[in-house]
């Protein structure tokens, strides 16, 4: 497809009840409940994605059409990663000592309804040239700053020479060793990956990109095309993919999907618990049903199919990763371990990691 195809999909995008109602006329009864929670959540759905869903039962359906239960939901936090208030200067997120996240543009190829910014995103959220100056400023003058995640918004909806402008300037800096891009362009438009847009990206070294899938349909001649441009300029490619109720909450899809993305080159590396974001909780599993994710994948995928399960904490605590409990018992010298299939095995241990496993959890303060 020419290079120009993406910016046709993404101004022939659906972007109101109206357009949404004539694009699926089975959508046509519930126009005033979508014109309400459009009102508060914006849509939009850019035509590559809307050619592809199919009803309610399709797993994109439910990740990008509004839905009543989002403005149902008042509990949660606008704000659930306290990314505002770790905020030295607009759009810079500043929690770990020696990262920021960056936001270096306000537009997304699809909004999805699960999003953690669904505050911000098709809402007043704004990213300037001043914006992007005042960030790549403050990064300058922190020399602890090692790493910049980029994100958004989505940064690869940015023309290419801004793209090249911002990476340039972030290289510039002495102090910055790596630069990641966080985008979910890969599997929604996979178009706007064209080979002058890879050759770019790869001329920043060492450069990163996370991109996002969540349900093995992502996966298409497109997002592989798309991957295959960025993983043959030799640019490492990682996903980060939402445990999603409805989409994604089980080990078939979770399987299908880890081995797609490594057959493309894509490392899974994160798979999300679902933050509490206000309008989301429709979205949110049990704890237990991704620890079982976990735990058959362990069963039935290789190690490097296995994303690492993270909780962001509320209130900018940071991840934490959860993992099925491997450790039966400590018997003496020994643990009592818990393998894939569920069967006890006895593994010997130095004297002081004995102490180490049997030591009662200390008691810390709860933030
Ligand atoms: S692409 Fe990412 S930032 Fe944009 S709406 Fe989806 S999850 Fe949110």
């Amino acid at each position: 497809m020419e290079s120009g195809s993406w910016k046709k999909q993404l101004r022939s995008g659906i972007s109101n009840a109206g357009e949404l109602c004539t694009a699926f006329p089975q959508l046509a009864p519930k126009r005033a409940m979508i014109e309400e929670v459009t009102a508060t959540y914006p849509v939009f759905i850019n035509s590559y994605i809307a050619g592809m869903l199919k009803g309610p039962s399709d797993p994109l359906w439910r990740q990008f059409i509004p839905d009543n239960a989002e403005i149902d939901d008042t509990g949660g936090m606008v704000d659930p990663l306290a990314e505002d208030s770790t905020s030295p200067v607009p759009n810079i997120t500043h929690r770990y000592p020696n990262r920021v996240l960056f936001l270096v543009s306000n537009r997304c190829a699809v909004h999805c309804r699960f999003c953690t910014r669904k505050r911000k995103i098709g809402r007043s959220f704004e990213v300037t040239a001043a914006t992007i100056t005042q960030g790549i400023d403050y990064i300058s003058r922190s020399p602890q700053v090692r790493d910049v995640l980029l994100s958004g918004g989505d940064p690869l909806l940015l023309p290419t020479d801004q793209i090249a402008d911002i990476l340039g300037r972030l290289s510039e800096i002495r102090h910055v060793d790596i630069i990641r891009i966080g985008t979910r362009v890969p599997g929604v438009l996979p178009d706007r990956i064209t080979a002058g847009l890879a050759r770019m990206l790869a001329s920043f070294k060492p450069l990163y990109i996370n991109t996002h899938f969540n349900h093995p349909v992502e996966i298409t001649p497109q997002s592989r095309r798309a991957c295959a441009l960025l993983a043959d300029v030799g640019i490492p490619l990682g996903c980060q993919t939402v445990l999603l109720k409805g989409v994604n909450d089980s080990a078939d899809i979770m399987c299908r999907l880890m081995e797609g993305l490594l057959s493309m080159r894509v490392r899974p590396y994160y798979l999300h618990h679902m933050d509490y974001t206000r309008g989301t909780a429709h979205f949110r599993t049990s704890l237990s049903a991704g620890l079982d994710i976990i735990r058959e994948l362990r069963c039935h995928a290789s190690g490097m199919s296995v994303p690492h399960y993270v909780i962001d904490l509320p209130g900018g605590g940071g991840k934490v990763p959860l993992t099925p409990d491997y450790i039966h018992a400590v018997d003496g010298n020994a643990l009592l371990l818990k393998n894939f299939q569920g069967k006890l095995f006895r593994y010997d241990i130095e004297a002081q990691d004995a102490e180490t496993f049997s030591a009662p959890l200390a008691h810390t303060p709860v933030i």
